[in-house]
């Protein structure tokens, strides 16, 4: 709780430091958790409105708001914007001289400040002033960093614990714009700030429209969608810098008006493309995802995925930096099992890897979903949605469907049968009554449901329960090793009779598959229109044999 004296503050406060009339959504909320000595979480769509959420109560709290930040590169400008806006503010780093730190501290101490915007690894320049005497307010940014589960983890975030433990009585406010459930755990955890209120902000961007195509001869698709797409902005997230390089030139040759950025480019050539991006001159960036954190463009039209996401949470955040000004946006991802092959190297013998394996498999089901995209999006941060959303491929050629209430049933039982300790695998074994060792030396073939599933193939279930989790039926706790399990829309299914619509798996016989690779271009085109007409997504690469791209289960080995 706030005073009423406060209460009073805190519009003028924001007309007058920031010229705004009134809050948006959650802001106030949030603001009135730090001013009232309170933790908190926040979780908000990149360009939702954050820094206001600890910038607003530095203002009106006694001392210092720490503001621990990763993008080092953009401290400057933010701490330019906040001195022009004449809120007394200063960042730390290595690049500053000794003696313009120790102005800081002394500035810090004398109580002149109102924020300090510093990088983690720069904390320890500050360890003399980091007491409760000083510091009003703890602030940290990008908050998913400090998670290995999160999509951009940085080792240095790792010792941020400590500040709980030496300054109880100072508010920490947590912000990240991306964290699934097991991040959101992570982060509450490793602060040390476990009761902290969580305000977590709707994900959904209406105006983003998604399509997911197959990666069939991509490059002459880009050209194709930016010809369709003149004047407008936007980024082409790639892989690797070499492909970033290579777009680019590919474009140029086309008279696109492109630029490549990548993390190998020095510190001014980095700062000049992101100029030339922000104020038009340059339309269209390549880029790896060293690209966008931090910068604030409304009219980015579009974003063009041309290798596939690591992960959803990734991939969200990467779209989420089209269409920030409200008006109509489009994200369209390339789907190759060439990139799942590539991000599944990279994933080997790194930290978590279970956890990230888990989690390019959601990004994978999600370039197939044969149900509303935006759904499973929004189910993957926990937003359940009955409708669809009417602005995504899907949705606007929908795939034909069945009556799946007892097929749902029928997983659902089984998995709440098995505890919700199992992953996918156990649980369609179980359904299907398969004798291997595991469910036998657990006594699966003991409990109701085992063999209730036997008619359907262990293909088929997998298409079925991907559906029922990108439904939001079923979830997969990625931190208990993987294990399904029911959610709120279960009981519906298990005690309500409601109805559960699937799409039917499609039949592609090896035959089929095997013949393509021989035919013609021409005919390779036309197969692939038919398969994304019955909503397919395959892509037959060059340098990939056909069979591993269309048997699913040989990728699975
Ligand atoms: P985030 O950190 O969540 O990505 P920012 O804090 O950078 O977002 O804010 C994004 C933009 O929204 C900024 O231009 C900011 O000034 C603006 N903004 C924030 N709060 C308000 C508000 N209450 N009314 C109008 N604009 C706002
Ligand atoms: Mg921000
Ligand atoms: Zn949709």
């Amino acid at each position: 709780m706030i005073t009423p004296e406060v209460q009073k503050l805190l519009i003028p406060t924001l007309k007058k430091y920031f010229g705004y009339d009134s809050f948006r959504s959650q802001q106030e909320a949030i603001i009135q958790n730090v001013l009232s000595g309170s933790d908190s979480l926040v979780i908000m769509p990149t360009g939702g409105g954050k820094s206001i959420c600890f910038q607003l109560p530095a203002l009106l709290l006694n001392g210092v708001t720490l503001v621990i930040s990763p993008l080092i590169a953009l401290m400057k400008d933010q701490v330019d914007g906040l001195n022009a806006n004449g809120i007394p503010a200063a960042y730390v780093n290595s690049s500053l001289a000794d003696a313009e730190r120790n102005t800081i501290l002394e500035n810090i101490a004398d109580k002149k400040l109102k924020l300090v915007y510093v990088a983690p690894e720069s904390l320890s320049y500050l360890s003399t002033v980091i007491n409760e005497e000083n510091v009003s307010c703890i602030a940290i940014d990008e908050a998913h960093c400090i998670s290995s589960w999160g999509h951009d983890f940085r080792p240095s975030y790792q010792q941020l614990g400590f500040l709980k433990n030496q300054l109880p009585k100072i508010p920490i406010i947590a912000l990240t714009a991306t964290a699934d459930k097991a991040t959101r755990d992570d982060i509450l955890n490793q602060l040390n700030i476990s009761e902290a209120k969580q305000f977590i902000s709707s994900f959904d961007r209406k105006n983003i429209h998604l399509e997911v195509r197959p990666a069939n001869d991509r490059i002459n698709q880009v050209i194709d969608f930016i010809e369709q797409h003149p004047n407008e902005s936007g980024i082409i997230y790639c892989l690797s810098r070499k492909t970033t390089e290579q777009i680019a030139s590919k474009l140029q040759q086309n008279g696109i008006s492109a630029k490549a950025y990548h993390a190998g480019l020095n510190f001014n050539e980095r700062s000049s493309i992101q100029e030339e991006f922000i104020f038009d001159k340059t339309p269209i960036i390549c880029a790896t995802i060293a690209f966008g954190m931090g910068i604030d463009k409304s009219n980015v039209r579009w974003v063009v995925h041309y290798n596939m996401p690591k992960n959803i949470e990734g991939y969200y955040q990467e779209i989420g930096r089209s269409g920030r000004d409200g008006l109509n946006a489009k994200a369209l991802l390339f789907h190759s099992y060439a990139d799942v092959i590539q991000l599944r190297k990279f994933i080997d013998g790194s930290t978590n890897e279970e956890v990230q394996i888990a989690k390019l498999d959601r990004m994978k089901q999600f370039t197939e979903a044969t149900t509303c995209r935006r759904k499973i999006l929004l189910s993957y941060f926990g937003e359940l949605k009955e409708e669809n959303c009417g602005n995504c491929d899907v949705c606007e050629n929908p795939p034909q469907f069945i009556d799946g209430t007892i097929i749902a049933q029928k997983a659902l039982s089984a998995v709440t049968r098995l505890q919700e300790k199992e992953a996918v695998g156990i649980v369609i074994d179980v359904l299907r009554g398969a004798k291997n060792a595991t469910v036998i030396d657990r006594g699966y073939n003991h409990i109701k449901t085992y063999g209730m599933g036997a008619d359907t193939s262990w293909k088929d279930w997998q298409h079925y329960i991907i559906q029922l989790i990108n439904q939001g039926y079923l979830e997969i706790a990625f931190h208990k090793h993987n294990a399904l399990q029911l959610t709120d829309f279960s009981k519906k299914v298990l005690f309500e009779k409601e109805q559960v619509l699937l799409s039917k798996p499609v039949e592609i016989s090896r035959n089929v598959t095997d013949k393509i690779t021989k035919k013609s271009k021409k005919t390779k085109d036309s197969l692939f229109e038919l398969l994304r007409k019955l909503r397919y997504n395959i892509s037959l690469e060059e340098n990939i044999p056909a069979y591993l791209i269309f048997n699913d289960a040989t990728l699975r080995e």
